[in-house]
């Protein structure tokens, strides 16, 4: 086989670290790694850098921005984007966490609200510009909002003593009475602690329905104000998705058949990852990395089979199971039947972070980051690199 990968980005992003790119703990580079270098070693692989506009699905060929690639056999991998729900104006006015921009975008807000608070002599207004909140309970809000916690009382208090930390307001919001809806009850529980414990304000059980300069509109008429708003509240298939016409299934996601990844009705396309959705819908697989890499496994295996005659087992799911830390000595793990919580999950979710990362290197700058944020307190990354007058909430 001649295996071509086209993305509109020329780095593998290992998403489950942008909180920390967010939040001045680790640099874009320890989480991104060039493709170019990953294939290397594939001599029948190619890259190709463009953005993917459409997929002729009869014709067999992808259209791009750089031209129409034919093909043999199609993989769909372009995974998710940050779903709004269609609150209007919410992509605008608040903050996502999908990638490297975003994430460099955010902890930009950060700093700068400091450095601006610093200055302001009218303390409402110091007031409001320390104020965040977070719209999403799952791991990224949960793990996203115990950096920032951290971030601020150890770090900032230490940078800018003209202002009172106390004054900070941290607010987690969701939908659910309770965060982290994947994981087991007990679990949950030690999740909202820990992160009461660092001062983070839990509005659980509220709706978000509209959004404007000052903050959140919730549905059943309060508000939420805060003069940054953090949106992690879901996500949904790939706008590439929407150029296919191919059936559909819950967040916008490719129905492929449960057994083969193939595209329903295809029998030369498989659409894997954020982007698939496998049978019918009833309880479809989670939008997590595990799904998308056993995935592409299975595509890669069964195509590999069918060249060669043979026949390929139905695709199985095993499931891994699922983490999320609060920050330091604060985890939560569950793998099956076993649960896993404080200290030893946070060691257990440092560890398996840093053999999931792509690259000898970044493990071991990662790992110096995170030894040097634990014994100094220290975050070497509170640089303000997009000074962009237009940030969400402003204009
Ligand atoms: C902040 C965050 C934290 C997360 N934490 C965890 C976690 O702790 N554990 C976990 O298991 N999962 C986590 N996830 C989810 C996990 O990252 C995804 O499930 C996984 O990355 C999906 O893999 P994928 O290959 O389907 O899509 P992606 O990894 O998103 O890759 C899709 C690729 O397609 C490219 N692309 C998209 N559209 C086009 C186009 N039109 N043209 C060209 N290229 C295109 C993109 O540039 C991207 O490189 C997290 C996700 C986020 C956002």
């Amino acid at each position: 086989v001649d295996v071509t990968l086209v993305d509109r980005d020329n780095y593998h992003l290992f998403q489950p670290l942008l909180y920390q790119v967010a939040t001045s703990v680790l640099d874009p580079s320890q989480i991104a790694y060039p493709i170019r270098a990953i294939l290397r070693r594939c001599r029948n692989a190619k890259f190709k850098m463009a953005a993917v506009t459409g997929i002729d699905l009869d014709g067999r060929r992808v259209l791009t921005s750089q031209g129409d690639i034919a093909y043999d056999r199609l993989v769909i991998a372009a995974g998710s984007v940050t779903n709004y729900f269609g609150i209007k104006g919410l992509d605008r006015r608040s903050f996502a966490l999908k990638n490297l921009g975003q994430a460099d975008l955010l902890r930009t807000r950060i700093l700068e609200h400091f450095e601006r608070a610093a200055a302001e002599s009218d303390p409402e207004e110091r007031r409001r510009l320390l104020s965040f909140a977070i719209v999403g309970g799952g791991p990224t809000g949960v793990e996203f909002a115990g950096a920032l916690s951290e971030l601020i009382h150890h770090v900032l208090s230490r940078d800018f003593p003209e202002i009172d930390v106390t004054q900070v307001r941290i607010v987690l919001a969701d939908t659910q009475d309770h965060v982290l809806t994947p994981f087991a009850r007990p679990l949950r529980r030690v999740a909202q602690r820990a992160l009461e414990a660092k001062g983070v304000v839990l509005r659980l059980g509220v709706m978000v329905k509209d959004v404007d300069r000052a903050g959140l509109q919730l549905a059943d008429g309060g508000r939420l104000d805060a003069a940054t708003v953090v949106w992690m509240g879901g996500v949904r298939a790939a706008p590439l998705a929407d150029a296919l016409n191919s059936e559909r299934g819950a967040q916008g996601r490719i129905r492929v058949d449960a057994r083969s990844l193939r595209l329903i009705g295809r029998d030369d396309a498989y659409a894997i990852g954020d982007i698939a959705q496998l049978g019918d819908g009833s309880s479809p697989l989670p939008m997590l990395a595990p799904v998308a890499i056993q995935g592409g496994q299975h595509v890669a295996a069964r195509i590999a089979a069918e060249l060669s005659g043979q026949s390929v087992a139905a695709f199985s799911y095993r499931d891994k199971g699922t983490m999320a830390t609060i920050g330091r000595h604060a985890a939560v793990a569950q793998v099956g039947r076993i649960r896993v919580s404080g200290f030893v999950g946070w060691l257990a979710w440092l560890f398996v972070h840093l053999i999931l990362l792509v690259g000898f290197r970044s493990r071991i700058i990662v790992l110096i980051n995170w030894a040097w944020d634990y014994f100094f307190r220290d975050r070497p990354v509170r640089l303000i690199t997009v000074p962009d007058p237009k940030q969400p909430g402003e204009g």
